[in-house]
């Protein structure tokens, strides 16, 4: 093999596999290092077998409220073998295809651990590799703080990796992946607590938001145990103990998954070699066109600390090359108004600025709200809530911040964003005749005025507007 390339990504994660891929389809020769499977994170460890895990977790859900719609069905032990080989089997095939997809394109694929050797150089498996571009996208692992007993503890990791499904389990952490987790494995059988730091699960989002996964999650079973700082994990019989730094104590688990945030993966990378400066936290900070400090050598994707979804790294990718190698000299990502979904049940979907945000940016906010249950739960006896808020600035009103959570938010949202990205108004929310009935349909005729408390709280509002 030739061992000198237009450009090299380290990691074939979603970063990575976007930046050669545009590379490669505008002529360039290109490598992709990989040091384990391709596809990275998202395909491996994160969104697409926790996505098949969400499903079967909704589907447990509608089996329970099939009776009261008069289906008869009655749900037994989840077959959690033949779900994760299932899952296994998925994930193997797009493995498959990216490796063919990889080779038709003629990217060579360099199997192993990258290390820089300077500024044009990597090495792998002991061969020395060249170009001019390198581009790092090497994503993080996730992390596990250094408390005694840390090692009793498996990672979102390690939940991908269970044979069985756990018994009693703690998952430490209120961020995105911690209530994801809780919601699938309570609803697959296991029982669940979620300790976090913080006084309110998903503490980035919309407090409107924290309160009502908090109230749906402890509907369901979910033990939530807040302000709860974890300082040790002790193995006993019955099972593991976790002490707080207060004193207190939650015990017999059989399996406590951290859920407390990703590093990034610099370590062994030979940055200092390369002169690429790092964050104290080690990710590799960048200007808005993914340049590091290395004139050639860039970054891209969780790596950058910024943003860490599959979708910007792909973005980030893209555009990277198009303005190397297609002359768009101002390609670039925009971070403003990222939409986002957590895959708690039920889900939460948000885009924009919180409500708390707009106030310091924008001395005029005005917030439109509303709660309800949705027709989707009219007949079953476990009617989960939707919730929604507006939040619109200046004097057009427009809308700066969509925040949602309720049954098929994850769907509705992306319309949306693409509204809020135009720099919609209120009127123009307002202008846009409904779909009746679905639940989508509040976004576009909500009012101002009643306090959020009074206003349907436990309405079934499409159920009753159809009437
Ligand atoms: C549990 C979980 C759920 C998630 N769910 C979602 C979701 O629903 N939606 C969403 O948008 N995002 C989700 N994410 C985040 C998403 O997976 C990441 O944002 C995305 O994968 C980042 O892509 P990347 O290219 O930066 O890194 P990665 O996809 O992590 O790829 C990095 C690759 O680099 C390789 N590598 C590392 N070091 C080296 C080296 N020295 N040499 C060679 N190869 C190396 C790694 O093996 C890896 O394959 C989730 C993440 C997790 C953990």
């Amino acid at each position: 093999m030739n061992k000198t390339f237009d450009l090299i990504t380290i990691g074939g994660g979603s970063g990575g596999l976007a930046v050669a891929e545009t590379a490669a389809q505008l002529g360039r020769k290109v490598a992709v290092v990989e040091a384990h499977k391709m596809g990275g994170t998202c395909v491996n460890n994160g969104c697409v077998p926790k996505k098949i895990m969400w499903y079967a977790a909704n589907l447990a859900h509608a089996v329970d409220d099939a009776e009261g719609f008069g289906i008869p069905a009655t749900r037994g032990r989840t077959d959690w073998k033949r779900l994760v080989e299932g899952r296994e089997t998925y994930i193997r095939n797009i493995n498959r295809y990216w490796d063919n997809y990889v080779d038709d394109l003629g990217i060579a694929h360099i199997q192993g651990h990258a290390r820089f050797i300077d500024n044009r150089t990597i090495k792998v498996n002991g061969e020395r590799y060249h170009a001019e571009h390198i581009v790092i996208a090497t994503g993080g692992h996730p992390m596990v703080p250094p408390v005694p007993g840390a090692e009793l503890g498996i990672t979102s990791d390690g939940f991908f990796a269970l044979d069985e499904p756990p018994g009693r389990v703690a998952i430490i952490g209120g961020g995105y992946i911690g209530v994801e987790l809780a919601g699938m494995l309570q609803a697959l059988g296991s029982e669940v607590s979620l300790i976090a730091l913080e006084d309110r699960v998903l503490e980035r989002f919309d407090p409107m938001i924290s309160r009502v996964l908090m109230n749906e999650m402890t509907k369901q079973g979910i033990r939530l145990h807040l302000n709860f700082p974890v300082k040790a994990l002790v193995k006993e019989r019955q099972g593991i103990r976790l002490e707080s730094t207060a004193g207190e104590a939650l015990a017999d688990f059989d399996c406590v998954i951290w859920a407390v945030g990703r590093a990034p993966n610099t370590r062994y990378l030979g940055l200092k070699e390369a002169g690429v400066r790092t964050e104290a936290n080690g990710m590799v900070p960048t200007d808005e066109y993914q340049n590091t400090n290395v004139p050639g050598i860039y970054a891209i994707g969780d790596i950058t600390g910024r943003s860490p979804l599959t979708p910007v790294a792909i973005a980030a990718g893209r555009k990277l090359a198009a303005r190397l190698f297609d002359g768009q000299v101002d390609a670039r990502i925009d971070h403003d108004n990222i939409p986002s979904v957590v895959f708690a049940h039920p889900p939460v979907a948000t885009v924009g600025l919180t409500q708390e945000e707009a106030e310091q940016r924008h001395p005029r906010v005005r917030v439109y709200q509303t709660e309800f249950t949705p027709m989707r739960h009219a007949l079953s006896n476990h009617g989960m809530t939707t919730a929604m808020k507006l939040v619109c600035a200046g004097e057009k009103e427009q809308v700066v911040g969509i925040h949602l959570i309720g049954d098929n938010v994850d769907e509705m949202l992306q319309g949306f964003a693409v509204a809020v990205k135009m720099g919609a108004t209120k009127a123009d929310f307002d202008r846009t005749i409904a779909i009746h009935p679905v639940s989508s349909e509040e976004l576009v005729t909500l009012k101002a005025g009643k306090p959020a408390s009074l206003q349907d709280k436990n309405g079934d509002r499409e159920w009753r507007k159809a009437g």
